[in-house]
Formats: structure tokens, sequence, C-alpha cells
């Protein structure tokens, strides 16, 4: 029989920097088996996509570059996760395993049931930390900000640097799809030390004007931190994010950005918490009285949604949002915010019909912000205000708009610059005169009928007993009082 060995479970924690549990088990001083494990259930989730596991890929080359000199290496496997554990555990007695909590769909909350369940009848001990400030199996918010004080507001783990008693295991060597080895300079590139990279720019130059850059679709992409697929990834702990902006000494604009960028810092955990204490949020809408919501179940729904995913809408920034998103993986939080409204508002499409594809295009797909968000900006939670974003308001309303539709709509370069906002409003006239035919759709519904509509429906729903019923059992479970 070979000797008894540790695992450290690389999730979503694909860094040597603050990790906690990769400290413990080198501390432990066994032979260490440093594990990825490519998981079949999780790459054919349609949540996610080819876009995700290259990052994911290039993490790990970027930690394996890193542990070289320290004499090991992450080994990668793929099969269901506790098929593996259970193959490698045939040959080699493993006394523990460690790995952060992960705040994860059904899917891998259910496999880390039957995982747990395992270890416990084989006498295997996992030890999972805590995953930032998100508190397991919390049952309302009581003692929350003490503890995210705790975990975010701390003294950084440093990353190993004695060489580790790392193992290998006999395992058939795992090959990437060609894809995951392309680089797309679109994307951004995964990796522990490209997050430290994108960090520095944001604190040394990018992130001044941060705060008021924040709702422009062009000028958040350079002046928001970009670290979301890092902390996504974990290629970032929160706390080191977090840390980085208390420690930088700015004045004056840079005193308010970096208050504003902290503030959100603590929303990742919020929203993450509630995802954590409220699963069903993926499936279902968090307030009981949106079940019977007469959202649409016409024939025209696919086409619609179709319609939607591809940026076909004929409404130019909506479409130039998604097109940007589903080109670069990026799209900043109000248009996050004003994609789910056009989707859920003005076409009456149910929030569920929207989620996957959203998830699968954001390279930072975070299940527990994510949740939360489509839900919190449909309107069905019964307890945040209702916001109907009119897309062309926020067109007219935000800095470099129309830079940004001629980046991604150049269907409409040729028309004059009021009307690339607004191209329903050219007269006939006007198009006849266009030098090449108008390639774009006509809007996939009348604006402001719809937002009427919506505002109608959206209002009326919030005023029945069993939403505010509901909504009492959400701010006591979700919210500090
Ligand atoms: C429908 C919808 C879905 C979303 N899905 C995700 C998701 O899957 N993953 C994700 O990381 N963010 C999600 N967000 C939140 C937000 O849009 C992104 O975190 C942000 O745009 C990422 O860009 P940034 O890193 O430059 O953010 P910055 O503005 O620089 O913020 C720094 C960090 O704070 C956190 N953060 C910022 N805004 C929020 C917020 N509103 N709620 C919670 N955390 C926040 C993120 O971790 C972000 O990286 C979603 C928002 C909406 C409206």
């Amino acid at each position: 029989m070979n000797s008894a060995i540790n695992i450290l479970w690389f999730k979503r924690d694909l860094r040597l920097t603050d990790h906690r549990p990769l400290i413990q088990a080198i501390a432990d001083g066994k032979p260490l088996l440093l594990l990825y494990i490519f998981e079949p259930e999780l790459l054919a989730d349609p949540h996610y996509a080819m876009r995700h596991w290259r990052f994911v890929w290039q993490s790990l080359e970027d930690l394996n570059q890193q542990l070289a000199p320290l004499n090991a290496k992450i080994q990668i496997a793929q099969g269901e996760a506790l098929e593996t554990l259970q193959q490698i555990y045939q040959r080699h007695p493993i006394v523990s395993i460690f790995s952060h909590e992960e705040i994860g769909l059904q899917l891998t909350f259910d496999r880390d049931l039957r995982i747990k369940a395992w270890c416990e009848s084989e006498g295997i001990q996992w030890h999972e930390s805590p995953c930032g400030g998100v508190i397991r199996a919390a049952r309302d918010r009581r003692g929350w900000q003490r503890n995210w004080d705790r975990q975010i507001k701390r003294a950084l783990l440093p990353a190993p640097t004695k060489a580790i008693n790392s193992v290998q295991v006999n395992m058939t060597p795992y090959s990437p799809p060609p894809e995951w080895l392309e680089h797309h300079s679109a994307f951004q590139h995964g990796g522990e030390r490209a997050a430290h990279h994108c960090l520095k720019s944001f604190f040394k130059e990018r992130g001044q004007p941060y705060y008021k850059h924040i709702s422009s679709p062009m000028l958040s992409r350079k002046s928001c931190s970009r670290l979301s697929p890092y902390l996504a990834w974990g290629n970032l702990s929160l706390a080191q994010a977090y840390n980085a902006a208390k420690n930088h000494a700015g004045q004056g604009e840079w005193e308010r950005s970096m208050r504003a960028f902290r503030s959100r810092l603590h929303w990742h955990c919020h929203f993450m918490q509630k995802f954590e204490s409220e699963t069903s949020m993926q499936i279902r809408s968090m307030n009981a009285g949106y079940a019977e919501f007469p959202w649409r179940t016409d024939a025209q729904v696919n086409r619609d949604l179709e319609r939607w995913k591809h940026g076909q809408t004929g409404v130019p920034l909506v479409d130039a949002c998604m097109r940007a998103l589903n080109a670069t993986g990026y799209i900043n939080f109000r248009m996050r915010a004003m994609l789910v409204s056009f989707l859920c508002h003005y076409l009456k499409i149910d929030w569920r019909l929207g989620a996957e594809h959203l998830a699968s295009r954001f390279l930072d797909f975070e299940p527990g912000i994510h949740y939360p968000q489509m839900q919190m900006q449909a309107g069905v939670t019964g307890i945040h205000t209702l916001r109907i974003y009119n897309p062309t308001k926020q067109a007219q309303e935000q800095k470099q708009v129309d830079q940004f539709i001629q980046r991604w709509v150049p269907e409409l370069s040729a028309l004059p610059e009021q009307l690339r906002l607004t191209p329903w409003e050219l007269t006939p006239m006007e198009r006849l005169m266009l030098d090449s035919p108008l390639e774009y759709p006509e809007p996939i519904v009348d604006l402001q009928q719809a937002a009427k509509e919506a505002r109608d429906l959206f209002w009326g729903w919030r005023e029945r007993e069993a939403v505010k019923l509901d909504g009492e059992r959400i701010l006591a479970r979700h919210v500090m009082r």
C-alpha cells in the first residue's frame, strides 16, 4: 500500500497567496497532492462556457509555473469529483482534504454533500475554510458584519516559499481542448499574476475616476477595477482586494473612489450570503408571492429571447451591451441591470430564461452574486426598489455612449448622431437618403408602451398580500437590522 497523503483540492480559489487551506495542508506535513478536477457535470452545465474553462486553464498554468521552483505541481484530473477522489483513495490512504467552502450552484452543493458523506464513512477529515466573509448555513444576519470584518480586514497570509512535500498520483494526464490554449486578447487572461497586474494598475492610475465612470458602458471598462473574474475564480482573495484599497493613501477623487470600491467588496459577500442561505434562488423567485407572476408564455417568447441574447432587439444600447458582453465577457453593473430590466420588464420574459445565458457570457460568473442580482433587477424580491431602466434615457445620460454604440452596432454608423440612439425616428425620406440600406431591426417593442405596462404590472403585483408577507420573511433572514 502506498503511503498516506493529504489533498489540497483547488476549486474557485486558484491562487497561492492568502490561501488558508494551502497553508494548513503544508503545515500538516504529510505528502500533499495538489489537485484540480475538471468535472464533466460542470463542464456540461449551461451556466458555463469555454471562456470560463479557458480562464481556469490559464490560472492553473500560472500556478504551476509559480510552483515549479517549490518542487510542486498541481495534478489535473478529469472526472466527477467523488469518483476521482475514490480512485485516488483506492491506491493512497487519504488522511485529510483541505479546500475552501464553495458557494456554488445546486450541482456543486449536492456534490459536496456526497463527498462529505463519503469522507465521513471513510474517516477522512475534510477541512473547509470559509469563502471570504460568507457564513456557511447562517440562519440570519446576526453577527454577520463582525464576521465580515474578521475575515476580510485581517493580515494577509503569505504564499509558500519553501519546497512543498508534493506528490503526484498515477492518473491519466489531462490534455485540454485546443481552444483553451488559444489567447484571446478581447478577454481578460486568467491567473494569479494577471490578477495582481490588474490590481496594481487599478490602484496606480485607472481607479481615480472610478466613481464617476462606473455607470458608463465605455469608460467603466477602464476605470472599474475589472477584478471580478479574478475574485470569482479566486486568483485574488477578497481580503487582498480590500487590503489594497484600505492601504491606498489617496485624497479627493481617489478617496471617493476608494470608498465606493470598498463598499462593493462588501456587497460581494452580502449577495453571496443570500445565495448561501437560500440556494433555491437558482430555480424560483425568492419572494413566494411571485410564484404565479404572469410572465409571457406566447409563441413568440423564444424568438424574442434569441433576439435579446444576440443583440438584435432594435434598441441600440441594449444591443451594444449584449454584443460587447458576448464578445469580451464583460459589461458593467448598470448595463447588466439594464439588460435584465429589458428582458423582464419590457419583454416580460421570465428572468429564469435569461439567467443561464448571462452566466455563460460573464467571465466573472459567480453564482452567489449572479442569482440574487438577477432577481433583484427583475423585481421579484418584493423588498427592493423596482427599477425599470429606460434604455434610451440611459444612452442619453451615460458618457461616451455614442462611441460605444458605434463600436458594437456599426450598422448605425451611417446615421446622424442624434438618430443613432433612436433609429426608429428615422423618417422614410431620411431612410431613402442613406448611402446603403439600414441593416438594423425595428425595435422589438414600443418602448413607451412596454414601460407603462411594466410599471402597472410590477407595481401592482408588489401590493399583493402574499408579496408583502414573504417580504417580511426575506427582510428577517437576509437584512442586517
Ligand atoms: C444581473 C447581474 C448579474 C451579475 N452577475 C455577477 C457575477 O456573476 N459575478 C460578479 O462578480 N458580479 C456580478 N454582478 C455584479 C457587478 O455587475 C460586477 O461585479 C461588476 O460589474 C464587475 O466589474 P468590476 O470588477 O470592474 O467591478 P468594480 O465596480 O470594480 O467592483 C469591485 C468588485 O466588487 C464586487 N461588486 C461590484 N459590484 C457589485 C454588485 N453590484 N454586487 C455584488 N458585488 C459587486 C465584484 O466582486 C467586483 O469585482 C452582476 C450584476 C447584475 C446586475
